[in-house]
């Protein structure tokens, strides 16, 4: 350890990272609380300490910042409360007009799981959301995360929503140097011990705006920080190292093969995913399994959603996702325009697209990439 990060951590007054351990709790949440009354960011769903929070408005602006930022969301949710200013209305709509209203917003699967939730909680709870964490995890759509956060903001539950933003300000608070993944639970462990009994949701929002604003992932603002004085890494000089990620080329590859049927008449096919797992609902090209061997030849024709005479693409496409790498082979096949989809390939959730309008599918980027190196050889 550098002579001047041991001096600094040994220095009277200033806690060590076993004090860190035992102590200062309630320290950390009162002077983070003091930071968020005086700094936090004013957001159309915030509400102030003193003012009950609808659970409503936590609930929509907690699914719509899901993998997007809070100046993308803003409109979309002002636009939302415009036209559906309660559950109960929302829960009437149809699914069309949620659909629409979010284009834009992407990740589809959550406008559908938006509209399911909001129809669940009038069937299941007569219009009113569940104030435990338990019950809101029943709901479609709401996660482990979105669980807490509602929780915690809307009723006050002393629990812990921990996203990336809160997994990185406890890493650095506690200079956890073991990657992630593999250190969620303990991130998750010691952002629940700092978590106070009064004022838990404040707290979370407090958190939330400390790792969006102050404790950045690149170049963290630890002068401005009103944590400081008790962080680990900032005291070790490694607060910009942390959290610690697996490298990308220690995650076990998976494989699989896509098939990119084009129709005479310009179509692509394209299935939606299940429901659940990985890229829920997304639009898809179908593919097989991903499994952890690449599939010979004769197995992966026998996956093939319709009856054609299909070559494969020279290359492959490789995608890394956070606990795996996948690395696909593509096959492509001109079909006629009245082909028919092989029972196996789920017919029910396969479309026909024209190749036009493409870009405004809900596709994720590996999808777009499957299409992108198909059409490039066609
Ligand atoms: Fe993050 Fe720096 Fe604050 Fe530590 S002192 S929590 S590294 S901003």
């Amino acid at each position: 350890m550098p002579a001047v990060a041991k001096k600094q951590r040994d220095a009277p007054g200033r806690p060590t990272r076993r004090m860190r351990g035992v102590v200062p709790a309630l320290e950390t949440a009162a002077q983070l609380l003091a930071w968020y009354d005086a700094e936090r960011r004013e957001l159309p769903w915030r509400y102030a300490a003193d003012e009950a929070a609808d659970p409503y408005h936590v609930w929509l602006s907690e699914i719509m910042l899901q993998q997007t930022t809070v100046k993308a969301v803003i409109p979309y949710y002002e636009k939302f409360l415009a036209r559906f200013p309660s559950l109960r209305s929302l829960a009437k709509a149809d699914l069309e007009d949620v659909l629409q209203l979010w284009a834009g917003l992407g990740y589809y699967s959550r406008a559908h799981n938006l509209h399911a939730c909001a129809r669940a909680v009038v069937k299941r709870h007569k219009g009113k959301f569940p104030a435990s964490e338990a019950e809101l995890l029943e709901l479609p759509g709401i996660g482990p995360y979105t669980a807490a956060a509602i929780a915690s903001i809307a009723f006050g539950e002393v629990t812990t929503p921990v996203d990336g933003n809160v997994e990185r300000v406890v890493a650095r608070l506690f200079s956890i140097t073991e990657p992630l993944p593999a250190a969620k639970g303990e991130l998750k462990r010691r952002a629940a011990e700092l978590t106070p009994r009064l004022r838990p949701g404040d707290f979370a929002q407090a958190m939330m705006d400390l790792g969006a604003t102050v404790c950045t992932s690149k170049r963290p603002s630890c002068l401005m920080c009103p944590l400081a004085s008790g962080c680990a890494a900032r005291a070790e000089g490694i607060a910009e190292t942390l959290p610690r990620k697996l490298d990308k080329g220690t995650r076990p590859t998976r494989f699989g093969v896509a098939f990119l049927a084009l129709r005479e008449d310009g179509h692509v096919l394209l299935r939606e995913r299940p429901p659940t797992g990985l890229l829920a609902r997304m639009l898809e090209v179908p593919s097989t399994e991903w499994t952890d061997a690449a599939p010979a030849h004769e197995q992966a024709m026998r996956a093939a959603p319709v009856r054609a005479d299909w070559w494969p693409v020279p290359g492959t496409v490789v995608h890394v996702f956070t606990h795996f790498r996948l690395e696909l082979a593509v096959y492509h096949a001109i079909v006629p325009s009245d082909a028919s989809l092989n029972l196996w390939a789920s017919p029910e959730r396969c479309r026909w697209v024209a190749r036009t309008r493409l870009p405004g599918q809900a596709l994720p980027s590996l999808m777009r990439k499957v299409i992108q190196h198909a059409m490039r050889e066609s």
